[in-house]
């Protein structure tokens, strides 16, 4: 139950959210009937058509929705083993080999929602409530770069306690972290829709990516799920936030869907929609797509009662078509997936994810226990450390990357795109995952990712020369003895 100053915080925020939604000229770019229509719509199978897409899929042209409704509702195993192939192809082709890591950090869990599938929801008596002070930060962020994270994605509940002035502070408190080779070289934050003065707050705060999941696009159930008089409760209000984001000169905003809320093919095309809707304003679209599946939580059985949960084929389908929907896109798995099915989607089209994962608030200082349900806002399945997992993509033959480059360089938002779209974006990719991941075996990997991973490197410097340029393979070179003489953070 939430206190007199909680409700008082929330009445102020939802009076200053129903002025600002008065003034707001964006039209709805969600239409819910014609989604409906166009998921509906039973799919003939015209081989020619089909190979036209992929086609126009293989040239990183992306697909409109319509095109994208077509595939999806296409029942024929042979043509979906192609569309994952293809998916394989556009991955590689944008992005190359390697595979982008993070770490989620939860930081608070009080909120003053009461979204019914989320431990958080402040009706839940099961949580413990948990504020991390600055101090416990710094523990948290010092497991972290212990074991060589570069990369945080700081995740808050909505509440006074965690407003945007402990956000900006929390984020400047990780930033200003550094011990030898230890340090986080980019924060992004996945938290509640925002003012446009205090996105401004969070870009002084050098905030990476802004993320926030629209969860369902689908109204009627957004507005079931998230109760009445809460402040999340306002669709539009939360339509709207990258686009705010990006007023207030973020320019790496990040959507995604909470999938098993409603149909999943709805829910695709809610993404897309979304993602061409900024296109259409800023010239730039989402600059990731996060899908996460519902998972079980403390003291709710929503996920019990859910008509939508999404199976693993149904999920592989969202993965690669949303590679060749919107290409140029980072497509971010998490570990709510079990390992298993980890090391085989991230084949579809995957570009990041996360490793060595703890959602507990304080889960990372309180190493001996791998789950605290009371202090969690889901249940995760892939509990393994950073470690384990890097070995695990370097056996596949990814490479494994803590680049922080783009943004470091200001190759955000439009210029990052104009990059990607000219087929570069590779071109740094794979040398900046080379050097990251050099540091990575040099400070905080084990004797045998070691010997694997330094094969590997060899390998893609030498695929660097062939493909792109030997001024480039000779100096990652120069840059890798650098590296091995001490220095760190070099970067293209
Ligand atoms: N509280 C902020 C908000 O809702 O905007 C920040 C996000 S919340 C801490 C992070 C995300 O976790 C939510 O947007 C939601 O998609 C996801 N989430 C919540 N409950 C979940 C569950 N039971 N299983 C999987 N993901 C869940
Ligand atoms: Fe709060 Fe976010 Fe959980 Fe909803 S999903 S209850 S807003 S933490």
């Amino acid at each position: 139950m939430i206190t007199e100053t909680e409700m008082k915080w929330k009445q102020d925020r939802l009076k200053k959210i129903g002025q600002y939604l008065e003034s707001e000229k964006r039209e709805d770019f969600i239409d819910d009937e014609k989604i409906e229509d166009l998921i509906s719509r039973p799919s003939r199978m015209d081989k020619k058509r089909i190979s036209g897409l992929i086609e126009k899929a293989r040239s990183i042209k992306g697909l409109t929705p319509e095109e994208t409704a077509y595939l999806l509702n296409i029942e024929d195993k042979d043509v979906w083993e192609e569309l994952f192939r293809t998916a394989r192809f556009v991955k590689n082709e944008v992005y190359g080999n390697r595979i982008v890591l993070f770490a989620p950090v939860y930081l608070s869990n009080l909120c003053v929602n009461n979204c019914l599938y989320c431990g958080f929801r402040s009706t839940n008596s099961s949580m413990v409530p948990q504020n991390l002070s600055t101090e416990e930060i710094r523990k948290e962020v010092e497991v972290l770069t212990s074991v060589g994270h570069k990369r945080l994605l700081a995740v808050y509940g909505e509440h006074p306690k965690s407003d945007i002035r402990y956000i900006v502070d929390s984020i400047r408190t990780i930033y200003s972290m550094k011990k030898g080779p230890d340090e986080i070289r980019r924060v992004n934050v996945n938290a509640a829709p925002f003012f446009i003065d205090e996105l401004k707050e969070l870009k002084a705060a050098g905030i990476g990516t802004y993320q926030v999941f629209q969860e369902t696009y689908h109204k009627a159930t957004y507005q079931k799920i998230h109760p009445g008089e809460t402040v999340k409760n306002s669709y539009a209000w939360r339509l709207f936030s990258q686009h705010r984001a990006q007023e207030a000169g973020i320019d790496d905003v990040a959507i995604g869907a909470l999938f098993g809320l409603y149909k999943w093919k709805f829910e695709v095309l809610g993404l897309i929609y979304h993602a061409m809707s900024m296109e259409k304003e800023f010239g730039v679209g989402s600059h990731t797509i996060s899908f996460p599946r519902l998972e079980p939580a403390l003291g709710t059985d929503f996920i019990k009662h859910s008509e939508h949960l999404v199976s693993d084929d149904d999920f592989r389908k969202v993965i690669a078509i949303l590679r060749l929907a919107v290409p140029y896109t980072g497509l971010i798995l998490t570990a709510r997936e079990t390992p298993e099915f980890r090391r085989e989607a991230i084949r579809l089209g995957i570009s990041q994810t996360d490793a060595g994962t703890r959602i507990a608030i304080g889960g990372y200082s309180q190493s001996e226990k791998v789950h605290i349900p009371e202090k969690e806002q889901f249940r995760i399945a892939d509990t393994r450390s950073l470690e384990d997992y890097i070995y695990e993509l370097a056996e596949d033959g990814y490479i494994p990357s803590f680049c922080t480059a783009d943004y470091r360089c200001g190759r955000t938002g439009c210029e990052f795109m104009g990059i990607v779209k000219a087929g570069k974006i590779k071109t740094l990719c794979i040398p900046n995952a080379i050097l990251t991941f050099k540091e990575y075996l040099l400070d905080y990997a084990s004797a045998r990712t070691k010997i694997l991973g330094d094969k590997l490197i060899r390998e893609y410097t030498e695929f660097v020369g062939k493909n792109y340029s030997d001024t480039m393979a000779k100096t990652i070179r120069e840059y890798l003895a650098r590296i091995g003489k001490g220095e760190r953070d070099l970067y293209f």
